[in-house]
Protein backbone atom coordinates (compact mmCIF):
# COMPACT_ATOMS: atom_id res chain seq x y z
CA UNK A 1 0.00 0.00 0.00
CA UNK A 2 1.25 3.40 -0.76
CA UNK A 3 1.79 6.49 1.45
CA UNK A 4 -1.22 8.25 0.31
CA UNK A 5 -3.27 5.36 0.51
CA UNK A 6 -1.81 4.38 4.13
CA UNK A 7 -2.81 7.88 5.29
CA UNK A 8 -6.20 7.75 3.48
CA UNK A 9 -6.93 4.89 5.76
CA UNK A 10 -6.69 6.71 8.47
CA UNK A 11 -8.88 9.48 7.79
CA UNK A 12 -11.81 10.41 9.81
CA UNK A 13 -14.48 12.91 9.71
CA UNK A 14 -17.31 14.51 11.16
CA UNK A 15 -20.71 14.29 9.75
CA UNK A 16 -23.23 17.33 10.83
CA UNK A 17 -26.29 15.41 10.47
CA UNK A 18 -26.85 14.09 7.35
CA UNK A 19 -24.62 16.01 5.18
CA UNK A 20 -21.36 15.46 3.75
CA UNK A 21 -18.72 14.89 5.93
CA UNK A 22 -17.39 18.84 6.57
CA UNK A 23 -14.04 18.66 8.65
CA UNK A 24 -11.45 15.98 7.74
CA UNK A 25 -8.73 15.34 9.95
CA UNK A 26 -5.40 13.47 9.06
CA UNK A 27 -3.33 12.17 11.62
CA UNK A 28 -5.82 11.25 14.58
CA UNK A 29 -6.33 8.11 14.19
CA UNK A 30 -3.45 6.88 12.46
CA UNK A 31 -0.65 4.66 12.99
CA UNK A 32 1.85 5.48 10.42
CA UNK A 33 4.40 6.43 11.70
CA UNK A 34 5.53 9.14 9.29
CA UNK A 35 2.47 10.69 9.08
CA UNK A 36 2.23 10.88 13.13
CA UNK A 37 6.40 12.13 13.04
CA UNK A 38 6.34 14.86 10.26
CA UNK A 39 3.48 16.72 12.95
CA UNK A 40 5.44 15.97 16.27
CA UNK A 41 8.44 17.12 14.23
CA UNK A 42 6.43 20.73 13.01
CA UNK A 43 6.07 21.10 16.78
CA UNK A 44 8.99 20.23 17.89
CA UNK A 45 11.49 23.42 18.86
CA UNK A 46 14.69 21.65 17.45
CA UNK A 47 12.98 21.44 13.99
CA UNK A 48 15.04 24.13 12.46
CA UNK A 49 13.26 26.83 9.42
CA UNK A 50 14.36 24.53 6.37
CA UNK A 51 12.69 21.38 8.05
CA UNK A 52 10.18 23.42 8.88
CA UNK A 53 9.14 24.18 5.19
CA UNK A 54 9.65 21.21 4.09
CA UNK A 55 7.16 18.95 6.31
CA UNK A 56 4.56 22.17 5.77
CA UNK A 57 5.24 21.20 2.32
CA UNK A 58 4.74 17.59 2.34
CA UNK A 59 1.74 17.99 4.43
CA UNK A 60 0.17 20.42 2.50
CA UNK A 61 0.88 18.29 -0.59
CA UNK A 62 -1.28 15.56 1.63
CA UNK A 63 -4.17 17.74 2.50
CA UNK A 64 -4.42 19.28 -1.38
CA UNK A 65 -4.77 16.03 -2.76
CA UNK A 66 -7.24 15.06 -0.41
CA UNK A 67 -8.92 18.53 -0.78
CA UNK A 68 -9.62 18.36 -4.58
CA UNK A 69 -10.77 14.49 -5.92
CA UNK A 70 -12.74 16.12 -8.21
CA UNK A 71 -10.67 18.59 -10.10
CA UNK A 72 -12.89 19.68 -13.63
CA UNK A 73 -11.13 17.67 -16.49
CA UNK A 74 -11.62 17.46 -19.87
CA UNK A 75 -11.09 14.63 -22.72
CA UNK A 76 -7.49 15.75 -24.92
CA UNK A 77 -6.55 13.32 -27.95
CA UNK A 78 -2.84 12.59 -27.44
CA UNK A 79 -0.36 11.03 -29.28
CA UNK A 80 2.25 8.83 -27.17
CA UNK A 81 5.35 7.70 -28.41
CA UNK A 82 4.07 4.21 -29.65
CA UNK A 83 0.12 5.31 -30.21
CA UNK A 84 -1.40 7.99 -31.93
CA UNK A 85 -5.14 9.58 -31.48
CA UNK A 86 -4.95 8.02 -27.43
CA UNK A 87 -8.09 9.83 -25.55
CA UNK A 88 -6.45 11.21 -22.67
CA UNK A 89 -7.55 13.93 -19.78
CA UNK A 90 -6.41 17.20 -18.71
CA UNK A 91 -7.02 19.40 -15.87
CA UNK A 92 -9.57 22.42 -16.81
CA UNK A 93 -10.68 23.99 -13.82
CA UNK A 94 -8.65 27.04 -12.69
CA UNK A 95 -8.96 26.69 -8.65
CA UNK A 96 -7.77 29.82 -7.08
CA UNK A 97 -5.56 29.54 -4.13
CA UNK A 98 -5.84 32.38 -1.15
CA UNK A 99 -2.90 32.17 1.24
CA UNK A 100 -3.60 34.56 4.21
CA UNK A 101 -0.48 36.68 4.69
CA UNK A 102 2.21 35.92 6.07
CA UNK A 103 2.07 32.10 7.09
CA UNK A 104 -0.37 30.83 4.22
CA UNK A 105 2.06 31.47 1.79
CA UNK A 106 4.27 28.60 3.08
CA UNK A 107 2.02 26.07 1.71
CA UNK A 108 1.35 27.49 -1.63
CA UNK A 109 4.38 25.96 -3.71
CA UNK A 110 3.00 22.44 -2.68
CA UNK A 111 -0.49 23.18 -3.61
CA UNK A 112 0.72 24.12 -7.11
CA UNK A 113 2.78 21.10 -7.52
CA UNK A 114 -0.40 18.64 -6.03
CA UNK A 115 -2.97 21.06 -8.65
CA UNK A 116 -1.93 22.36 -12.03
CA UNK A 117 -3.22 25.88 -13.19
CA UNK A 118 -3.80 27.55 -9.86
CA UNK A 119 -4.12 31.42 -9.75
CA UNK A 120 -3.23 33.24 -6.43
CA UNK A 121 -4.20 36.00 -5.09
CA UNK A 122 -3.44 37.41 -1.53
CA UNK A 123 -5.31 37.98 1.53
CA UNK A 124 -3.56 39.79 4.43
CA UNK A 125 -4.84 40.84 8.32
CA UNK A 126 -3.01 42.10 11.26
CA UNK A 127 -4.00 40.81 14.42
CA UNK A 128 -4.55 43.83 16.86
CA UNK A 129 -2.52 42.13 20.14
CA UNK A 130 -5.25 43.68 22.32
CA UNK A 131 -8.46 42.67 21.51
CA UNK A 132 -7.29 39.57 18.99
CA UNK A 133 -9.15 40.91 16.54
CA UNK A 134 -7.50 40.80 12.68
CA UNK A 135 -7.97 43.70 9.91
CA UNK A 136 -7.25 42.70 6.30
CA UNK A 137 -4.94 45.45 5.15
CA UNK A 138 -4.35 43.26 1.66
CA UNK A 139 -7.18 42.06 -0.54
CA UNK A 140 -6.14 40.69 -3.61
CA UNK A 141 -8.97 38.85 -4.50
CA UNK A 142 -10.46 38.88 -7.87
CA UNK A 143 -13.34 41.30 -8.12
CA UNK A 144 -15.31 38.31 -9.78
CA UNK A 145 -15.31 34.96 -8.59
CA UNK A 146 -18.57 33.68 -10.30
CA UNK A 147 -18.82 29.61 -10.45
CA UNK A 148 -14.77 29.25 -9.14
CA UNK A 149 -13.64 27.26 -6.27
CA UNK A 150 -11.42 28.68 -3.59
CA UNK A 151 -8.89 26.90 -1.74
CA UNK A 152 -7.89 29.15 1.25
CA UNK A 153 -4.56 28.32 2.86
CA UNK A 154 -3.58 29.06 6.67
CA UNK A 155 -1.30 26.84 8.66
CA UNK A 156 -2.77 27.51 11.82
CA UNK A 157 -6.67 28.27 12.71
CA UNK A 158 -6.16 29.73 16.21
CA UNK A 159 -9.10 31.89 17.31
CA UNK A 160 -10.89 31.14 13.62
CA UNK A 161 -11.79 35.36 13.44
CA UNK A 162 -9.60 35.87 10.26
CA UNK A 163 -10.38 32.76 8.59
CA UNK A 164 -14.23 33.69 8.88
CA UNK A 165 -13.16 37.19 7.68
CA UNK A 166 -11.07 35.69 4.56
CA UNK A 167 -14.20 33.32 3.97
CA UNK A 168 -16.42 36.27 4.13
CA UNK A 169 -15.30 38.33 1.54
CA UNK A 170 -14.21 35.31 -0.78
CA UNK A 171 -18.09 34.48 -0.73
CA UNK A 172 -18.61 37.91 -1.03
CA UNK A 173 -17.33 37.81 -4.60
CA UNK A 174 -19.50 34.37 -5.90
CA UNK A 175 -17.16 31.52 -5.29
CA UNK A 176 -19.14 28.74 -6.28
CA UNK A 177 -17.32 26.85 -3.37
CA UNK A 178 -14.84 27.44 -0.27
CA UNK A 179 -12.46 24.80 0.74
CA UNK A 180 -10.13 25.37 3.85
CA UNK A 181 -6.65 23.85 4.17
CA UNK A 182 -4.97 24.11 7.29
CA UNK A 183 -2.24 22.10 9.45
CA UNK A 184 -3.53 22.53 12.94
CA UNK A 185 -6.85 23.76 14.12
CA UNK A 186 -7.82 24.70 17.60
CA UNK A 187 -11.37 22.96 18.85
CA UNK A 188 -12.35 26.74 19.51
CA UNK A 189 -11.35 28.07 16.27
CA UNK A 190 -13.12 25.12 14.96
CA UNK A 191 -16.30 26.03 16.43
CA UNK A 192 -16.05 29.70 15.54
CA UNK A 193 -15.54 29.22 12.22
CA UNK A 194 -18.13 26.60 12.07
CA UNK A 195 -20.87 28.76 13.22
CA UNK A 196 -19.93 31.29 10.49
CA UNK A 197 -19.22 28.83 7.76
CA UNK A 198 -21.35 25.81 8.23
CA UNK A 199 -20.86 23.90 5.15
CA UNK A 200 -17.22 25.35 4.03
CA UNK A 201 -15.49 21.90 4.34
CA UNK A 202 -11.93 22.06 6.16
CA UNK A 203 -8.71 19.76 6.06
CA UNK A 204 -6.55 19.63 8.87
CA UNK A 205 -3.27 17.36 9.77
CA UNK A 206 -4.66 18.38 13.49
CA UNK A 207 -6.94 19.33 16.00
CA UNK A 208 -5.46 20.64 19.20
CA UNK A 209 -7.37 21.35 22.27
CA UNK A 210 -6.77 25.02 23.38
CA UNK A 211 -5.20 28.36 23.05
CA UNK A 212 -3.49 30.52 25.58
CA UNK A 213 -3.92 33.89 26.59
CA UNK A 214 -2.90 35.39 23.37
CA UNK A 215 -4.25 33.59 21.13
CA UNK A 216 -1.95 30.82 20.42
CA UNK A 217 -2.64 27.38 19.34
CA UNK A 218 -1.79 25.17 22.34
CA UNK A 219 -0.10 22.84 22.34
CA UNK A 220 0.59 24.10 18.64
CA UNK A 221 3.64 24.50 17.12
CA UNK A 222 4.28 28.76 18.13
CA UNK A 223 4.38 31.29 15.08
CA UNK A 224 3.87 29.23 11.85
CA UNK A 225 5.16 32.36 10.04
CA UNK A 226 8.26 33.31 12.32
CA UNK A 227 9.40 29.41 11.93
CA UNK A 228 8.76 29.55 8.33
CA UNK A 229 9.97 32.94 7.36
CA UNK A 230 11.81 34.29 10.27
CA UNK A 231 10.96 36.45 12.87
CA UNK A 232 10.59 40.19 12.30
CA UNK A 233 13.06 42.68 13.86
N1 LIG B 1 -0.85 31.87 14.55
C1 LIG B 1 0.25 31.09 14.66
O1 LIG B 1 1.16 31.15 13.85
N2 LIG B 1 0.30 30.24 15.70
C2 LIG B 1 -0.68 30.12 16.61
O2 LIG B 1 -0.58 29.29 17.52
C3 LIG B 1 -1.81 30.94 16.45
C4 LIG B 1 -1.88 31.82 15.42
Amino acid sequence: MSFLELARCSLYYEVDGSGPPLLFVHGGSCTHEDWQCQVSSLRDTRTDRDAFRQLVGEITHFLAYEALPDLGMSEVVIDTPVADGVVARRVTENILVVPVLRAGLGMVQAIQEVVPLTEVAHVGLRRDEATLHSEVYLNRLPRHLDGRRVLVCDPMLATGGSLVQVCDLVRARGAKEVIVLCIIASAPGIAVFRAAHPTVRMFCAAVDPALNEVGYIVPGLGDAGDRLFGPPD
